[in-house]
């Protein structure tokens, strides 16, 4: 059976292509399949902005669609970004690191997590859900150029290293996206 990751990121996809496997006949982003629709990420929580990408395209292409939605939660801000981890400062990475590193100004709770939801729904109706967390600490500064996003801010839990000074490789072991991935296998393959 053919799969359309809802996302044209190039990471995303090579990861995920990897831990699928052979399980489907096809794997292709949403460019391979020609689909330039944007979907509304105006959900609640990050399952609810997973499931309506799959969904829609799901059924706008009547095959299986994959798609995930993923934030950093930081315990100190009541769990914010969040859901809005893309937008938080209504700037570039760097501006919303800055910004977070401006809200902890003096805060000695670093703790935060980043969440992945994943969303796999099938054309006959069938649909697989699950989540993925990667724990840790936020840092005083920015260290490291390597990931993208808040990853020079995170220290995973046992690290002494910023994700940012990790290769791909190393943050792929341990990431919330590997971790809602390798549970999606699960269900699919019926163990989970
Ligand atoms: P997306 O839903 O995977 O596109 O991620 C939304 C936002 O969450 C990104 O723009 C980043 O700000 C943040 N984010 C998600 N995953 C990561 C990660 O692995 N490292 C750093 N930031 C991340």
């Amino acid at each position: 059976m053919k799969l359309i990751i809802a996302s044209n990121n190039q990471h995303k996809i090579l990861e995920i292509k990897n831990i699928l496997g052979d399980r489907f006949s096809e794997i292709i982003s949403l460019k391979e399949a020609n689909i330039s629709h944007e979907v509304v990420e105006d959900g609640n929580t990050f399952m609810e902005n997973a499931y309506k990408k799959a969904k829609e395209i799901s059924d706008m292409c009547g095959v299986a669609a994959l798609a995930d939605d993923s934030g950093i939660c930081v315990d100190a801000l009541g769990g914010a970004p969040g859901i809005y981890s893309a937008r938080f400062s209504g700037g570039s990475d760097d501006d919303n690191n800055a910004l977070l590193l401006e809200k902890l100004r003096g805060v000695s709770n670093r703790g935060a997590h980043y969440t992945c939801a994943m969303s796999l729904v099938f054309p006959d109706g069938k649909e697989i859900f699950s989540e993925g967390y990667m724990y840790g600490d936020i840092t005083e500064a920015p260290v490291g150029d390597g990931g993208f996003g808040y990853d020079p801010l995170f220290i995973p839990t046992g690290e002494s290293r910023t994700v940012a000074e990790m290769s791909a490789e190393e943050k792929n072991a341990i990431s919330h996206r590997a971790n809602a991935l390798l549970l999606l296998v699960k269900k699919l393959d019926g163990e989970g």
